[in-house]
């Protein structure tokens, strides 16, 4: 990714106070921690927006425009203003400019979002002819939108004329979005957290908007709001890369900035809060979680303490270091107080530091706990914190801290400079100087000073100002307890909101109104005003990733593969054994996940649970057990990741080995308590997961009924697999036994490989910028190339045989969510398509041209959904559609069964062939990360040469190609059907049961 190098500093041109089209250069800082970048701020003279240039040799070149835009109601209005700036613009009046750019673009990032106090909207691409459009189109909406009323009914709120129940009805798209948000209890609490924390600054109130008021916004308010906030004299501009500053400033200052004068009265940083006089006690209610009753649920209950201001970096940074060693992992002290002792299975929501508001705060609590420990709770937090500033934290825990800091810095990530952009923001709007926050050596070496001078106290200092009983009036402590009427009073709530507006509608009016935002979205429009990168300017290659050598290895009886390129000196390993899962029952194959996530966290013969945790901080990037489903087989991936500089025996490398070798031969099979813990953690986690990921959860159980892979798909991370899991609280020495199993089957997997003809099951892609790769490979090898044995008992102590079917998958399957107020549809159906063929390139262009000429409009824009999408799976063939948040999911899956129909009588333009290549293209030329490089060949078996041949197919692809899988894939939709499933409402299940379906409630009284 670091390729090009850009020598900026040597242009005379950009020297502090010099001015160049218009900016000032205010400053110019090295900073040789983070690859050597130098980042160049400067002001524009006239309108004083200020702009942040971090020059690097990397090619992802990122392009970022901040406004600060605090709110002082509930309304929703930054947030829906930041959906329709995306609806057209001056230069661009076309509906949907950001969604048609998504595919006219090699973009290898396209977003915007509401924060608490700023809205931001980024974008990152390699192409300078991309990034020179892409910049038009970001500039030109957020500088010149159109707003029009029809934008703002559609994606804010409207009334609507339900002509199916004769009744009236609420739509728009984030009110639906904040619907879905607001079911959550976990954010709930922490928005009422906030709320309550930092009265009279704007994150009193949610940006995003409460839909019990976002009706209440007009447009006038809305193009007023804009007018005032999307002015470059409240911008804020981050670029990072390697096509450096010069042609934007000038473009901003030639072609955006003439149409503005200077305005002065655009929003200051959001102020601090005024210090409580005492401590808030309060209560409140929220919605019950699925899965569970409500007296097994427990409460969330947190005390926040107000922290130091935003502006003061250094004691920010060390706070988060507080928190982080106060709170993360099993060998941390609250961690063992709070949840290791069994008094509660979770920490809370918001738990920790947080700095993105200006008065800054640290939360303390616990989720799942039985309301009669509070006082309990309370206690051993107070104590605990006592004892931390009295005792001190534990150096080596430190030690360990700084480790992973300095690790995070080396470690290549595909999108640095959008992550560096979105870091900086939370603190730059707050007036502090953004390259201060890039300075994380200063801060490491305070943090290793600290260490090596115990009397320092520089961190339990903070516990003592901040943290101990009696000392900081400024806290909340909140608690909620679960509500099973949560979700019905809402939605009376939000009745009574429809009444009071329709009383006041003209239904006539409304039906008109309505009709002509219905007949505006289905008009085909031309969006040739915008500008679309062309397909020659793509690369015809792809980038080779596979290994450059490997060499046979006699011990394992295998091919140890290498793939040598820049990794900042950290080497990535991984191996592999494949298990065969056509034979294991349903019962063991639900257990694989907990396998694989539990092991290494047991602690080992030498190692306690904590102290593995600190000495795989100390030494590892990352130690991992996984797995990855393929056909009908599971591959057990065993990774690990370390520094190798230095010589091999004193090495991370050699420790990080040994600790992987540890956990693979001596795990602590007998640790009930651990797992006890871990299954609570996880019980309490899971509920959340369904309203996180409804739709890939209807998918997975919809396709379950395909093929055996993907059965094996849901079993171990579908609703399967979650109400399995839920069951199993009470008998961790099952757990156990089951962990004892399939230890046992990764060791004969093992033996299988060691047995077999030689292949290649271990990978070590890395280089050293150090060592070379013969001196990598010696020190590589000896570390991982031997065969594992384990010390312990590997023979299950189980006694029961395990039935093998214990779930069946049934078609038209209604899954009732208690607290969900929207839904999420899904339909999928089997394919014959081979990876290794045209038609399945040509599946690929389908789904494309279905998700943005059919679903989008369909269920997105005229449907009111949050998201909708059609996918072609290449590795398995299947086909599917699905959508998010929706009101309507039975009209969505009728959508989903014409998709094919409609495909094949709509004239598929040249425009749409090239948008969907251009999509694929972004995917196949995306940076990847050292680690994920070579990992399609080496995990999937899919070779460079096969890319090379995908992208020449994409290429030469033509409108018949699609038409004629169209018709392939309407033969298999006649012949077998579309299996269908639908996660949702009790109301919409009612309809649903109405219509045949099966319904399957996964409410906590209900069958399991
Ligand atoms: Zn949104």
């Amino acid at each position: 990714m670091f390729r090009v190098s850009k020598v900026l500093c040597e242009s005379r041109k950009f020297s502090v106070g010099n001015v160049v089209h218009g900016w000032r250069v205010v400053s110019i800082d090295n900073i040789p921690e983070l690859h050597g970048l130098n980042a160049v701020q400067l002001v524009h003279e006239r309108l004083g927006s200020l702009f942040l240039h971090l020059d690097a040799p990397d090619t992802n070149n990122v392009f970022s425009v901040t406004f600060r835009t605090p709110v002082s109601s509930n309304n929703g209005i930054p947030h829906i203003l930041e959906h329709t700036t995306l609806c057209g613009s001056k230069k661009y009046p076309v509906r949907d400019p950001f969604f048609n750019m998504i595919k006219r673009s090699l973009n290898t990032y396209m977003n915007a979002w509401t924060a608490g106090s700023y809205t931001m909207y980024p974008f990152s691409t390699q192409n300078a002819k991309d990034f020179e459009n892409l910049l038009s189109v970001y500039t030109d909406a957020v500088f010149f939108p159109n707003l029009e009323k029809q934008d703002f009914l559609q994606e804010g709120h409207r009334l609507e004329w339900d002509k199916s129940t004769n009744s009236f009805v609420l739509k728009g798209v984030v009110f639906n979005e904040m619907k879905g948000v607001m079911n959550d209890p976990s954010t709930l609490f922490a928005l009422r957290m906030m709320t309550e924390m930092l009265p009279n600054t704007p994150y009193a109130n949610y940006s995003g908007g409460d839909p019990l008021e976002i009706p209440s916004l007009t447009h006038e308010e809305l193009v007023a709001f804009q007018q005032k906030h999307y002015h470059p004299s409240n911008a804020r501009f981050v670029t990072y890369g390697s096509f450096g500053p010069e042609k934007t400033l000038q473009f901003l200052n030639d072609k955006i900035f003439p149409s503005f004068e200077k305005r002065l009265d655009v929003p200051s940083a959001p102020n601090a809060v005024t210090t409580f006089a005492r401590p808030k006690i309060l209560e409140m209610t929220g919605p019950a979680d699925p899965l569970r009753s409500v007296s097994e649920q427990g409460v969330r209950w947190a005390r926040s303490y107000l922290c130091c201001d935003a502006q003061d970096v250094d004691q920010s940074s060390a706070l988060q270091v507080v928190s982080s060693l106060l709170l993360d992992g099993p060998s941390s002290p609250m961690f063992k107080a709070l949840i290791k002792s069994g008094l509660a299975p979770d920490f809370a929501p918001m738990t920790g530091y947080d700095y993105h508001t200006r008065s800054t705060m640290l939360t303390l609590g616990v989720s799942g706990a039985q309301e009669s420990e509070l006082g309990m709770i309370k206690g051993v937090i107070d104590h605990t914190l006592i004892e931390s500033a009295d005792k001190g934290f534990d150096p080596q825990r430190v030690r360990a801290l700084i480790h992973k800091l300095q690790l995070s810095l080396r470690k290549t990530q595909a999108n640095f400079g959008l992550n560096l952009a979105s870091r900086i923001m939370p603190f730059w709007v707050h007036d502090c100087n953004p390259v201060d926050l890039l300075r994380v050596n200063r801060f490491t070496e305070q943090l290793q000073k600290a260490v090596d001078h115990p009397r320092s106290r520089l961190l339990e200092s903070l516990v003592e100002q901040y943290l101990l009983p009696n000392v900081n009036p400024h806290t909340v402590e909140l608690l909620m307890r679960p509500d099973e009427t949560f979700a019905s009073k809402q939605t009376e709530k939000e009745e009574r909101i429809l009444r009071e507006k329709a009383t006041a509608a003209d239904r006539n009016e409304v039906v008109r109104v309505q009709e002509e935002l219905e007949s505006r979205q289905q008009q085909k429009q031309d969006i040739s005003c915008l500008p679309c990168i062309s397909l020659e300017d793509v690369s015809p290659t792809v980038e080779f990733h596979t290994m450059q050598f490997s060499f046979p290895t006699r011990q394992l009886n295998s091919t140890v593969v290498f793939n040598d390129q820049p990794t900042n000196g950290i080497v990535y390993f991984s191996r592999i054994l494949p298990v065969d899962l056509r034979c294991v029952p349903q019962s063991k194959i639900m257990m694989l996940n907990l396998f694989v996530s539990f092991l290494p966290r047991l602690g080992t013969q030498s190692f306690a649970e904590d102290e593995l945790s600190v000495a795989l901080d100390s030494a590892a990037d990352s130690v991992s057990v996984g797995s990855l489903i393929t056909n009908d087989e599971t591959a057990f991936v065993l990774g690990a990741s370390a520094l190798a500089d230095g010589s091999f025996f004193d090495s991370k490398w050699r420790k990080t080995s040994e600790l992987l070798y540890e956990i693979l031969e001596s795990p602590r099979l007998d640790n009930v308590d651990r797992v006890s813990q871990m299954l609570r953690t996880m019980m309490q986690q899971l509920p959340s997961e369904i309203s996180d990921s409804g739709s890939s959860l209807a998918m997975r159980y919809a396709a379950a009924g395909l093929s055996q892979e993907h059965e094996i798909m849901e079993l171990t991370s579908g609703i399967s697999y979650i109400r399995n899991a839920m069951r199993l609280g009470d008998d961790p020495t099952y757990v156990l036994s089951m962990i004892r199993d399939w230890l046992g089957s990764l060791y004969n997997a093992q033996m299988e490989a060691l047995r077999g003809p030689a292949n290649s099951i271990a990978v070590g892609t890395a280089r050293s910028l150090y060592i070379g790769p013969t001196e990598l490979l010696k020190q590589c090898a000896p570390a991982f190339s031997r065969p594992f044995s384990p010390s312990v008992s590997l023979r299950p102590d189980l006694n029961q045989e395990l039935p093998s079917q214990v779930v069946e998958f049934k078609n038209h399957a209604y899954f009732v969510t208690p607290a969900s107020q929207v839904e999420y549809a899904a339909g999928v159906m089997k394919t014959d398509i081979a990876y290794e063929s045209l038609d399945s390139v040509a599946s690929q262009v389908l789904v494309r041209i279905l998700s943005s000429q059919y679903l989008h409009r369909l269920v997105r824009e005229q449907g009111g959904a949050y998201g909708s999408s059609a996918s072609f799976n290449v590795l398995n063939g299947s086909f599917g559609m699905s959508s998010f948040r929706d009101p309507n999911g039975l009209r969505s899956i009728s959508l989903f069964q014409g998709g094919l129909a409609w495909l094949k009588q709509y004239n598929v333009t040249e425009q749409d062939l090239t948008e969907a290549k251009l999509e694929m293209f972004q995917g196949m030329d995306a940076p990847t990360v050292p680690q994920s490089r070579g990992s399609l060949a080496f995990l999937r078996g899919i070779s460079d040469e096969q890319r090379q041949r995908r992208k020449q197919w994409i290429r030469s692809l033509v409108a018949e190609d699609v038409y004629r899988v169209a018709d392939r894939l309407e033969g298999h939709l006649k012949k077998h059907g579309m299996r269908v499933c639908i996660f949702g409402s009790a109301e919409g299940a009612k309809k649903a049961e109405r219509e045949g379906w099966t319904v399957e409630d996964l409410s906590m009284n209900s069958e399991v």
